[in-house]
Protein backbone atom coordinates (compact mmCIF):
# COMPACT_ATOMS: atom_id res chain seq x y z
CA UNK A 1 0.00 0.00 0.00
CA UNK A 2 1.38 3.79 -0.88
CA UNK A 3 1.82 5.81 2.26
CA UNK A 4 0.17 9.29 2.26
CA UNK A 5 3.67 10.19 2.66
CA UNK A 6 4.95 8.96 -0.86
CA UNK A 7 2.32 10.93 -1.91
CA UNK A 8 2.83 13.91 -0.75
CA UNK A 9 6.35 13.63 -1.49
CA UNK A 10 5.89 13.37 -5.07
CA UNK A 11 3.18 16.21 -5.04
CA UNK A 12 6.19 18.58 -3.73
CA UNK A 13 8.50 17.01 -6.44
CA UNK A 14 6.32 18.15 -8.92
CA UNK A 15 5.97 21.98 -7.18
CA UNK A 16 2.65 21.35 -6.64
CA UNK A 17 2.77 21.60 -2.87
CA UNK A 18 -0.19 23.19 -1.23
CA UNK A 19 -0.51 24.62 2.36
CA UNK A 20 -2.54 26.66 4.12
CA UNK A 21 -1.34 29.99 5.48
CA UNK A 22 -3.03 31.71 8.10
CA UNK A 23 -4.49 35.25 6.02
CA UNK A 24 -5.66 38.28 8.27
CA UNK A 25 -7.49 40.93 6.04
CA UNK A 26 -7.04 44.32 8.14
CA UNK A 27 -10.53 45.72 7.93
CA UNK A 28 -11.83 48.41 5.76
CA UNK A 29 -8.94 47.49 2.83
CA UNK A 30 -7.45 45.67 0.36
CA UNK A 31 -4.58 44.98 2.66
CA UNK A 32 -3.65 41.99 5.10
CA UNK A 33 -1.14 40.30 7.65
CA UNK A 34 0.29 37.22 6.12
CA UNK A 35 2.65 35.54 8.55
CA UNK A 36 3.50 38.53 9.82
CA UNK A 37 3.82 41.39 6.82
CA UNK A 38 1.87 43.70 5.63
CA UNK A 39 0.79 43.49 2.17
CA UNK A 40 -1.85 44.25 -0.46
CA UNK A 41 -3.56 41.46 -1.37
CA UNK A 42 -4.90 40.39 -5.39
CA UNK A 43 -6.77 37.34 -4.62
CA UNK A 44 -10.28 38.00 -3.30
CA UNK A 45 -13.28 37.23 -5.10
CA UNK A 46 -15.01 39.50 -2.97
CA UNK A 47 -14.74 42.15 -6.21
CA UNK A 48 -17.20 44.68 -4.60
CA UNK A 49 -15.52 44.64 -1.39
CA UNK A 50 -19.30 44.00 0.07
CA UNK A 51 -17.96 41.24 2.54
CA UNK A 52 -16.40 44.41 4.24
CA UNK A 53 -19.22 46.90 3.82
CA UNK A 54 -20.95 47.75 7.32
CA UNK A 55 -23.70 47.63 5.45
CA UNK A 56 -23.71 43.43 4.93
CA UNK A 57 -21.84 42.80 8.14
CA UNK A 58 -24.59 44.44 10.44
CA UNK A 59 -27.55 42.60 8.22
CA UNK A 60 -25.77 39.37 9.00
CA UNK A 61 -25.06 40.25 12.80
CA UNK A 62 -28.51 41.97 13.29
CA UNK A 63 -29.94 38.59 11.96
CA UNK A 64 -28.11 36.28 14.03
CA UNK A 65 -29.60 37.79 17.12
CA UNK A 66 -33.03 37.60 15.91
CA UNK A 67 -32.90 34.32 14.21
CA UNK A 68 -30.15 32.38 15.75
CA UNK A 69 -26.46 30.74 14.59
CA UNK A 70 -28.00 27.55 12.25
CA UNK A 71 -30.81 25.98 10.71
CA UNK A 72 -30.96 22.91 12.86
CA UNK A 73 -31.91 20.78 10.02
CA UNK A 74 -31.98 20.09 6.23
CA UNK A 75 -33.92 22.13 4.24
CA UNK A 76 -36.71 19.62 4.01
CA UNK A 77 -37.14 18.44 7.56
CA UNK A 78 -37.39 21.93 9.68
CA UNK A 79 -34.53 23.71 7.82
CA UNK A 80 -36.66 26.04 5.86
CA UNK A 81 -37.06 29.28 7.37
CA UNK A 82 -38.91 32.64 6.01
CA UNK A 83 -35.32 33.75 5.27
CA UNK A 84 -34.54 30.98 2.67
CA UNK A 85 -37.78 31.53 0.53
CA UNK A 86 -37.83 35.04 0.75
CA UNK A 87 -34.12 35.12 -0.31
CA UNK A 88 -35.25 32.24 -3.45
CA UNK A 89 -38.22 34.95 -4.50
CA UNK A 90 -35.59 37.68 -4.45
CA UNK A 91 -33.40 35.42 -6.54
CA UNK A 92 -35.94 34.63 -8.80
CA UNK A 93 -37.18 38.11 -9.27
CA UNK A 94 -33.64 39.62 -9.43
CA UNK A 95 -32.55 37.24 -12.37
CA UNK A 96 -36.28 37.38 -14.11
CA UNK A 97 -36.81 33.39 -13.86
CA UNK A 98 -39.53 31.20 -12.46
CA UNK A 99 -37.58 30.19 -9.40
CA UNK A 100 -34.60 29.86 -7.50
CA UNK A 101 -32.71 27.36 -5.04
CA UNK A 102 -30.14 27.98 -2.94
CA UNK A 103 -27.13 25.74 -2.12
CA UNK A 104 -24.89 25.73 1.11
CA UNK A 105 -21.89 26.93 -1.66
CA UNK A 106 -21.35 27.18 -5.42
CA UNK A 107 -19.65 23.64 -5.44
CA UNK A 108 -22.45 21.88 -3.59
CA UNK A 109 -25.18 23.71 -6.31
CA UNK A 110 -23.20 21.64 -9.08
CA UNK A 111 -22.59 18.30 -7.94
CA UNK A 112 -26.42 18.51 -6.48
CA UNK A 113 -27.80 19.99 -9.77
CA UNK A 114 -26.40 18.22 -12.75
CA UNK A 115 -26.61 14.67 -11.09
CA UNK A 116 -30.23 15.79 -10.66
CA UNK A 117 -30.40 16.88 -14.26
CA UNK A 118 -28.26 14.22 -16.17
CA UNK A 119 -28.05 10.32 -15.85
CA UNK A 120 -26.90 7.53 -17.58
CA UNK A 121 -27.97 7.91 -21.10
CA UNK A 122 -27.87 11.10 -20.87
CA UNK A 123 -25.21 13.43 -22.63
CA UNK A 124 -23.33 16.39 -20.68
CA UNK A 125 -20.72 18.92 -23.03
CA UNK A 126 -18.50 20.96 -21.02
CA UNK A 127 -16.73 23.38 -22.26
CA UNK A 128 -12.42 22.57 -21.24
CA UNK A 129 -12.05 25.46 -18.99
CA UNK A 130 -15.25 24.53 -16.99
CA UNK A 131 -14.56 25.01 -13.05
CA UNK A 132 -13.74 21.87 -11.09
CA UNK A 133 -17.29 21.68 -9.34
CA UNK A 134 -18.57 21.34 -13.22
CA UNK A 135 -16.97 18.89 -13.62
CA UNK A 136 -17.48 16.63 -10.93
CA UNK A 137 -21.13 17.38 -10.83
CA UNK A 138 -20.86 16.08 -14.34
CA UNK A 139 -18.65 12.85 -13.67
CA UNK A 140 -20.91 12.20 -10.41
CA UNK A 141 -24.14 12.24 -12.92
CA UNK A 142 -22.93 9.02 -15.25
CA UNK A 143 -24.04 10.50 -18.24
CA UNK A 144 -21.51 10.64 -20.97
CA UNK A 145 -19.13 13.27 -21.01
CA UNK A 146 -17.37 15.12 -24.02
CA UNK A 147 -15.64 18.47 -23.75
CA UNK A 148 -14.81 20.90 -25.94
CA UNK A 149 -11.85 23.43 -26.16
CA UNK A 150 -12.51 26.68 -24.28
CA UNK A 151 -14.89 28.35 -26.64
CA UNK A 152 -14.44 26.03 -29.76
CA UNK A 153 -18.58 26.25 -31.14
CA UNK A 154 -17.54 23.78 -34.06
CA UNK A 155 -16.40 21.29 -32.01
CA UNK A 156 -19.42 21.91 -29.86
CA UNK A 157 -21.39 21.45 -32.63
CA UNK A 158 -19.77 18.43 -33.35
CA UNK A 159 -19.94 16.55 -29.88
CA UNK A 160 -23.97 17.97 -30.05
CA UNK A 161 -24.19 16.14 -33.20
CA UNK A 162 -22.57 13.22 -31.80
CA UNK A 163 -25.00 13.39 -28.72
CA UNK A 164 -28.10 13.39 -30.87
CA UNK A 165 -27.10 9.75 -32.00
CA UNK A 166 -26.18 8.28 -28.69
CA UNK A 167 -29.81 9.24 -26.86
CA UNK A 168 -33.09 7.87 -27.17
CA UNK A 169 -36.21 10.03 -27.07
CA UNK A 170 -36.20 10.67 -23.45
CA UNK A 171 -32.23 11.25 -23.51
CA UNK A 172 -31.17 14.81 -22.43
CA UNK A 173 -28.21 16.77 -23.56
CA UNK A 174 -26.76 19.32 -21.28
CA UNK A 175 -23.82 21.85 -22.18
CA UNK A 176 -22.38 23.07 -18.91
CA UNK A 177 -20.23 26.45 -19.52
CA UNK A 178 -19.27 29.70 -17.50
CA UNK A 179 -19.66 33.11 -18.71
CA UNK A 180 -16.64 34.47 -17.02
CA UNK A 181 -14.14 32.40 -16.83
CA UNK A 182 -12.56 31.71 -13.11
CA UNK A 183 -8.72 31.64 -13.96
CA UNK A 184 -8.41 33.45 -17.13
CA UNK A 185 -11.43 36.38 -17.04
CA UNK A 186 -12.44 35.96 -20.24
CA UNK A 187 -16.08 35.48 -21.51
CA UNK A 188 -17.89 32.50 -22.90
CA UNK A 189 -19.45 32.45 -26.17
CA UNK A 190 -22.97 32.67 -24.67
CA UNK A 191 -25.01 34.06 -27.51
CA UNK A 192 -22.97 30.91 -29.72
CA UNK A 193 -23.82 28.80 -27.59
CA UNK A 194 -27.52 29.26 -27.05
CA UNK A 195 -27.90 29.24 -30.87
CA UNK A 196 -26.12 25.86 -30.81
CA UNK A 197 -28.12 24.52 -28.26
CA UNK A 198 -31.54 25.66 -29.73
CA UNK A 199 -30.75 23.75 -32.91
CA UNK A 200 -29.84 20.44 -30.99
CA UNK A 201 -32.59 20.42 -28.79
CA UNK A 202 -30.16 20.90 -26.04
CA UNK A 203 -30.08 22.21 -22.47
CA UNK A 204 -27.55 25.02 -21.48
CA UNK A 205 -26.31 25.48 -17.46
CA UNK A 206 -24.09 28.91 -17.37
CA UNK A 207 -22.51 29.11 -13.96
CA UNK A 208 -21.90 33.28 -13.81
CA UNK A 209 -19.90 32.84 -10.19
CA UNK A 210 -17.89 35.68 -11.36
CA UNK A 211 -20.59 37.39 -13.40
CA UNK A 212 -23.26 37.86 -11.03
CA UNK A 213 -22.97 41.18 -9.16
CA UNK A 214 -20.83 42.64 -12.40
CA UNK A 215 -22.62 42.64 -15.50
CA UNK A 216 -26.10 44.39 -16.72
CA UNK A 217 -27.76 47.69 -15.66
CA UNK A 218 -28.07 45.86 -12.02
CA UNK A 219 -25.49 43.19 -11.30
CA UNK A 220 -27.72 40.16 -12.97
CA UNK A 221 -24.82 38.85 -14.61
CA UNK A 222 -23.44 38.40 -18.17
CA UNK A 223 -26.46 36.41 -19.55
CA UNK A 224 -28.93 39.28 -18.63
CA UNK A 225 -26.97 42.22 -19.93
CA UNK A 226 -27.21 39.88 -23.74
CA UNK A 227 -30.90 39.55 -23.02
CA UNK A 228 -30.51 35.28 -23.18
CA UNK A 229 -32.30 35.24 -19.38
CA UNK A 230 -35.21 33.46 -20.67
CA UNK A 231 -32.89 30.85 -23.27
CA UNK A 232 -30.45 29.67 -20.76
CA UNK A 233 -32.61 27.08 -19.21
CA UNK A 234 -30.17 26.71 -15.68
CA UNK A 235 -28.26 29.62 -14.63
CA UNK A 236 -26.27 28.70 -11.81
CA UNK A 237 -24.27 31.03 -9.51
CA UNK A 238 -22.77 31.66 -5.98
CA UNK A 239 -23.36 34.41 -3.40
CA UNK A 240 -19.53 33.63 -2.00
CA UNK A 241 -18.17 36.26 -4.81
CA UNK A 242 -19.38 39.51 -5.65
CA UNK A 243 -21.97 39.06 -2.84
CA UNK A 244 -19.25 38.85 0.05
CA UNK A 245 -21.03 35.76 1.54
CA UNK A 246 -21.45 31.97 0.89
CA UNK A 247 -23.69 29.68 -0.65
CA UNK A 248 -24.96 28.89 -4.34
CA UNK A 249 -28.03 29.24 -6.24
CA UNK A 250 -30.03 27.94 -9.19
CA UNK A 251 -32.49 29.83 -11.19
CA UNK A 252 -34.75 28.13 -13.82
CA UNK A 253 -38.02 26.87 -14.86
CA UNK A 254 -40.74 26.11 -11.13
CA UNK A 255 -39.85 22.40 -12.49
CA UNK A 256 -36.48 21.96 -12.68
CA UNK A 257 -36.18 23.69 -9.25
CA UNK A 258 -39.44 20.98 -8.43
CA UNK A 259 -37.34 18.48 -9.58
CA UNK A 260 -33.83 19.31 -7.87
CA UNK A 261 -35.96 19.48 -4.36
CA UNK A 262 -36.60 16.25 -5.20
CA UNK A 263 -34.01 14.94 -6.48
CA UNK A 264 -30.67 17.40 -5.70
CA UNK A 265 -29.04 15.11 -3.26
CA UNK A 266 -26.47 17.96 -1.58
CA UNK A 267 -29.69 19.75 -1.28
CA UNK A 268 -31.90 17.41 0.05
CA UNK A 269 -29.24 15.61 2.65
CA UNK A 270 -27.38 18.75 3.89
CA UNK A 271 -28.45 20.81 6.75
CA UNK A 272 -29.83 24.39 5.59
CA UNK A 273 -27.58 27.11 5.23
CA UNK A 274 -27.80 29.15 8.64
CA UNK A 275 -30.53 31.61 8.09
CA UNK A 276 -28.88 34.98 9.01
CA UNK A 277 -26.82 34.16 5.50
CA UNK A 278 -29.99 34.25 3.86
CA UNK A 279 -30.50 37.38 5.37
CA UNK A 280 -27.47 38.93 4.46
CA UNK A 281 -27.57 37.15 0.67
CA UNK A 282 -30.76 39.76 0.41
CA UNK A 283 -29.08 42.58 2.29
CA UNK A 284 -26.14 42.17 -0.28
CA UNK A 285 -28.71 40.94 -3.36
CA UNK A 286 -30.59 44.77 -2.31
CA UNK A 287 -27.01 46.60 -2.39
CA UNK A 288 -26.00 45.56 -5.75
CA UNK A 289 -29.05 46.09 -7.95
CA UNK A 290 -29.21 49.76 -5.64
CA UNK A 291 -27.08 52.98 -5.93
CA UNK A 292 -24.25 51.32 -3.48
CA UNK A 293 -23.54 48.71 -6.35
CA UNK A 294 -23.22 51.05 -9.15
CA UNK A 295 -20.92 52.81 -7.02
CA UNK A 296 -18.75 50.02 -6.48
CA UNK A 297 -18.95 48.73 -10.03
CA UNK A 298 -17.98 51.81 -11.20
CA UNK A 299 -14.77 52.07 -8.72
CA UNK A 300 -14.15 48.38 -9.59
CA UNK A 301 -14.25 48.93 -13.49
CA UNK A 302 -11.89 52.04 -12.48
CA UNK A 303 -9.60 49.74 -10.95
CA UNK A 304 -9.48 47.18 -14.32
CA UNK A 305 -8.83 50.15 -16.54
CA UNK A 306 -6.50 51.34 -14.70
CA UNK A 307 -4.05 48.29 -14.12
CA UNK A 308 -4.56 47.84 -17.90
CA UNK A 309 -3.64 51.20 -18.91
CA UNK A 310 -0.35 50.74 -16.49
CA UNK A 311 0.14 47.25 -18.11
CA UNK A 312 -0.17 48.46 -21.61
CA UNK A 313 -2.99 45.19 -22.45
CA UNK A 314 -5.86 46.14 -24.68
CA UNK A 315 -8.87 43.89 -26.26
CA UNK A 316 -9.61 41.70 -22.61
CA UNK A 317 -13.03 41.15 -22.19
CA UNK A 318 -13.76 43.56 -18.94
CA UNK A 319 -13.29 41.37 -15.98
CA UNK A 320 -11.74 41.92 -12.63
CA UNK A 321 -9.74 39.17 -13.06
CA UNK A 322 -6.49 39.96 -14.64
CA UNK A 323 -4.38 36.43 -14.78
CA UNK A 324 -0.13 36.88 -15.02
CA UNK A 325 0.17 33.45 -17.16
CA UNK A 326 3.85 32.41 -16.25
CA UNK A 327 4.17 28.95 -17.55
CA UNK A 328 5.63 26.19 -15.12
CA UNK A 329 4.72 25.37 -11.13
CA UNK A 330 7.87 26.52 -10.03
CA UNK A 331 8.45 29.99 -12.04
CA UNK A 332 4.65 30.88 -10.80
CA UNK A 333 5.61 29.82 -7.10
CA UNK A 334 9.09 32.15 -7.82
CA UNK A 335 6.79 35.41 -8.81
CA UNK A 336 4.74 34.88 -5.97
CA UNK A 337 7.16 35.52 -3.54
CA UNK A 338 9.12 38.40 -5.36
CA UNK A 339 6.19 40.31 -5.38
CA UNK A 340 5.43 39.29 -1.74
CA UNK A 341 8.72 40.74 -1.16
CA UNK A 342 7.46 43.92 -2.72
CA UNK A 343 4.53 44.20 -0.61
CA UNK A 344 1.75 42.46 -3.12
CA UNK A 345 0.57 39.39 -2.14
CA UNK A 346 -0.81 37.10 -5.23
CA UNK A 347 -0.93 33.04 -4.64
CA UNK A 348 0.72 31.35 -7.50
CA UNK A 349 -2.07 29.44 -9.09
CA UNK A 350 -1.08 25.71 -10.46
CA UNK A 351 -2.04 22.20 -11.75
CA UNK A 352 -4.88 21.04 -11.61
CA UNK A 353 -6.60 24.42 -10.92
CA UNK A 354 -5.08 25.35 -14.53
CA UNK A 355 -3.78 22.99 -17.32
CA UNK A 356 -0.39 22.21 -16.74
CA UNK A 357 2.72 25.23 -18.36
CA UNK A 358 0.16 27.60 -17.44
CA UNK A 359 0.85 28.12 -13.64
CA UNK A 360 0.30 31.98 -13.44
CA UNK A 361 -0.61 34.39 -11.10
CA UNK A 362 -4.36 35.19 -10.83
CA UNK A 363 -4.83 39.01 -10.11
CA UNK A 364 -8.14 39.58 -9.31
CA UNK A 365 -9.29 43.62 -8.26
CA UNK A 366 -12.16 44.32 -6.07
CA UNK A 367 -13.70 48.06 -5.89
CA UNK A 368 -11.68 48.42 -2.23
CA UNK A 369 -8.33 48.77 -3.96
CA UNK A 370 -7.24 51.78 -4.11
CA UNK A 371 -5.71 53.50 -7.22
CA UNK A 372 -2.06 54.46 -6.04
CA UNK A 373 -2.27 50.76 -5.05
CA UNK A 374 -2.86 49.82 -8.51
CA UNK A 375 -0.51 52.19 -9.97
CA UNK A 376 2.01 50.97 -7.34
CA UNK A 377 0.99 47.27 -8.10
CA UNK A 378 1.84 47.58 -11.94
CA UNK A 379 5.01 49.55 -11.64
CA UNK A 380 6.07 46.05 -9.33
CA UNK A 381 4.78 44.03 -12.28
CA UNK A 382 6.23 45.72 -14.96
CA UNK A 383 9.93 45.88 -13.07
CA UNK A 384 9.45 42.10 -12.81
CA UNK A 385 9.39 42.18 -16.66
CA UNK A 386 5.66 40.13 -16.60
CA UNK A 387 4.76 42.13 -19.53
CA UNK A 388 8.15 42.13 -21.63
CA UNK A 389 8.74 46.00 -21.51
C1 LIG B 1 -15.85 29.67 -7.07
C2 LIG B 1 -16.59 28.98 -8.13
C3 LIG B 1 -17.60 28.08 -7.81
C4 LIG B 1 -17.84 27.60 -6.42
O1 LIG B 1 -18.52 28.53 -5.65
P1 LIG B 1 -18.40 28.48 -4.07
O2 LIG B 1 -19.58 29.23 -3.61
O3 LIG B 1 -17.10 29.11 -3.74
O4 LIG B 1 -18.43 27.03 -3.68
C5 LIG B 1 -18.33 27.54 -8.85
N1 LIG B 1 -18.08 27.86 -10.13
C6 LIG B 1 -17.10 28.72 -10.46
C7 LIG B 1 -16.86 29.04 -11.89
C8 LIG B 1 -16.31 29.29 -9.48
O5 LIG B 1 -15.33 30.11 -9.80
Amino acid sequence: MRTPEEELAEIRARGLWRQVGSFEPVPGSMECLLNGQRLVHWASNDYLGLANSAELQGAFAEAVGRLGAGAGASRLVVGTRPSHLALEEELAAFKGAEAALTFSSGYVTAVSAIPAIVGKGDVVILDKLCHACLIDGARLSGAAIRVFPHNDLEKLRSHLRWARRQIDARGRILIVAESVYSMDGDFGDLGGMVALKEEAGALLLIDEAHGVGLYGPKGEGRVEELGLGNRVELRMGTLSKALGLAGGYLCASRAWIDLLINAGRGWIYSTAPPPAVAEAARCALRMIQGSEGARRRALLWENVAALDQALGRTGLDPSPIRPVVVGEAEAALAWSEALRHRGHHVPAIRFPTVPKGTARLRVSLSADHRLEEVESFARVLRERGCFGD
